[in-house]
């Protein structure tokens, strides 16, 4: 079952489906894109070794919606050139997570 590695993210299968336009999608085979995602995973998680699973998906709320489309079948698909986004919303929500953390210091550094 999918679900959304972005921390804070609370999107998975069985929560979306069927309520909310979300689809999820696999991180990129090809090593250069694939760095790319990993940069951006470990940076909202703030794990710096972070790796992905077989199963690790990033879900369509953290992607331009430029950069997402749909097939002729409805199915929602990323450009090949896209990489997810920290949004706004995102960025707060861990600020607000990071209060405690004595990292925080450091975090602004990360933007
Ligand atoms: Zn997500």
């Amino acid at each position: 079952m999918p679900s959304c590695v972005f921390r804070s993210c609370t999107n998975y299968t069985a929560t979306v489906r069927d309520k909310k336009n979300v689809s999820f999608h696999s991180l990129p085979k090809d090593g250069l894109m694939k760095e790319k995602w990993l940069k951006v995973i470990r940076t909202q998680r703030r794990e710096d070794d972070w790796m992905p699973s077989t199963y690790s998906t990033v879900c369509s709320e953290h992607f331009l919606t430029s950069d997402v489309y749909l097939t002729k079948k409805n199915i929602r698909r990323l450009k090949r050139t896209a990489v997810p986004v920290i949004k706004k919303m995102w960025e707060e929500e861990i600020t607000r997570q990071g209060q405690e953390s004595k990292e925080k210091r450091n975090f602004s550094g990360y933007w």
